[in-house]
């Protein structure tokens, strides 16, 4: 029976079942294919004697574990659909995403189930732990062939981080996956030849699709890490061959001194996304490792988007050009913008979701009849078809009526003697609306620059930051993306009349 995701992922390694699929950071083995293959059939049994028919939604809120990916593959193989959530999430923010998925079966480690219990309704509650134990198992059997499923139907539901409203669920086909990662194996020349360093989290897109999809499709082994972890990876390095961080990986790295050109020897690629690379992070890592960083964009509702190229040249604060298949546009509202202009980021192709679960008025804001995608994103295309993202839409400044992009402002600050990185935000002023306020974290090396000072000849005075805020560190979350709405909260009332 053919399963469009499972036939996919189980191509490559299904002609070499023994093979050492993943492994710790010395080397030894902790699992071949053939097992990983197995173990996810035995467990789509368990979840159908749980209920799950084709298209219920299986809810799992647990630790990185090879179980996890096996739970992960289990369910597209029982025809349900894999919901992710974040670790961090609490029992309220949980009982909301069950509420609005109503999964049939809730996985969650055994000291969350008694509390998600009393949130879980009709679900199952079953139970896995950061060792890979657990209820889970209570009632293993037999392998199960897996459900036929096409390339329409749903595979996976991820909910968006919500920084703005409700948390949505994008809902992934079959197609969507399997397409973005055959795409990105291609590329990116993954083959069995390769050692991934996996250390990304998997209820995120990133870890779970780009990396396991792409690994598995590829028939490639990979480092499995429970998370991010320096001297794992480090140690890892001279027996892998490619990583895919967040740009945090490679900030934290480089402050490793044991980071050099002969531990990166057998590296072939470093990847990063899900948040901007910073450009001096970028000029760090090719003089310490001799490798220039591969940066790419993409998002939760798309898959990846945009690649800088594996033999090109990979441009610095740049995400580089559209996927093979994928069209990318820049509007301003109806209107596709002059080549160079700056506008909001819209895709078409197999990689863009099915809309938003049970939310069909969003999705049409979002997405439109014709299958464009309106990512929310703020780019510009160089003359040379280079993508550079500026921001988010919802993160613009519009200070007396004009728009600053925060990423102009940040990248001049951010190239000030003194300063590590940077968060510009939009703060409400009483005479301009939004004021420009710049959070600046030194980098320790002696005094912070004066910011507004060394801005003051190279912008306009309307993107000038009416404050400078130091701070330790930048809020960021579990991608590494920095938190600014928590900044603008934080600052909100820094123009208040006292
Ligand atoms: P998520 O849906 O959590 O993967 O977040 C997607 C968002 O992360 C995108 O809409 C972008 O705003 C941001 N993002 C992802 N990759 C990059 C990148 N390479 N550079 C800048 N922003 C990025």
């Amino acid at each position: 029976m053919s399963n469009h995701l499972i036939d996919a992922l189980k191509g490559a390694s299904a002609r070499a079942p023994e093979r050492v699929f993943a492994m710790n950071a010395e080397g030894a083995a902790l699992c071949s294919f053939g097992e990983l293959f197995d173990g996810a059939a035995r467990l789509a049994g368990v979840l159908q004697r749980a209920g799950v028919q084709p298209g219920d939604r299986v809810a799992v809120q647990v630790a990185k574990t090879l179980e996890a990916v096996q739970l992960y593959l289990g369910t597209v193989m029982a025809g349900g659909v894999f919901l992710p959530l974040n670790t961090a999430y609490t029992t309220d923010e949980v009982a909301y995403f069950v509420g609005d998925a109503e999964p049939r079966v809730l996985v969650c480690d055994p000291e969350r189930a008694g509390d998600l219990a009393g949130i879980a309704g009709d679900a199952r509650v079953l139970t896995l732990d950061a060792g890979g134990k657990g209820s889970l198992f209570d009632d293993l059997g037999d392998p199960v062939e897996p459900v036929a499923r096409g390339a329409g139907d749903l595979a996976a539901i991820l909910y968006t981080s919500g920084t703005t409203g409700r948390s949505k669920g994008a809902m992934l086909s079959h197609a969507n996956l399997a397409s973005n990662s055959e795409t990105l194996r291609d590329l990116w020349r993954f083959t069995s030849d390769d050692v991934l360093i996996h250390a990304l989290p998997i209820f995120h897109t990133h870890g779970l699709f780009v990396a396991t999809n792409v690994a598995l499709l590829a028939g490639a082994q990979v480092v499995f890490l429970p998370g991010f972890d320096a001297d794992a990876i480090l140690q890892a390095m001279p027996h892998a061959t490619a990583l895919m961080g967040v740009p945090t990986f490679y900030t934290r790295l480089l402050a490793d001194d044991r980071l050099g050109r002969d531990r990166a020897a057998n590296m072939r690629l470093f990847i990063s996304g899900s948040a901007p690379l910073l450009a001096s992070t970028h000029e760090e890592w090719e003089a310490r490792t001799g490798h220039r960083i591969l940066e790419r964009y993409g998002m939760t509702e798309t898959n990846m988007s945009t690649s800088n190229p594996y033999e090109g040249e990979r441009r610095a604060g740049t995400v580089g050009f559209p996927l093979p298949g994928v069209e990318l546009r820049i509007m301003d509202g109806e209107a596709e913008v002059a080549q160079g202009e700056i506008g909001v980021i819209e895709v078409r192709g197999p990689n863009v979701f099915q809309g938003y679960w049970q939310m069909p008025e969003k999705t049409a804001e979002e997405l439109r009849p014709d299958g464009w995608f309106i990512t929310g994103d703020q780019a510009f295309v160089d003359a040379e078809g280079y993508v550079t993202i500026v921001g988010r839409e919802k993160d613009m400044v519009i200070s007396g009526g004009f728009n600053v992009y925060p990423k102009e402002v940040e990248g001049l600050i951010d190239a000030l003697p003194g300063v590590k990185e940077s968060a510009v935000i939009g703060v409400p002023h009483p005479d301009f609306g939004e004021a420009v306020v710049a959070v600046v974290v030194p980098d320790g090396s002696g005094a912070v620059p004066d910011v507004g000072a060394a801005l003051a000849g190279k912008l306009a005075k309307f993107k000038q930051p009416k404050r400078v805020i130091v701070l330790d560190e930048l809020p960021r979350n579990t991608m590494g993306k920095v938190q600014k709405k928590a900044l603008r909260e934080e600052y909100a009332g820094l123009f208040e009349p006292s």
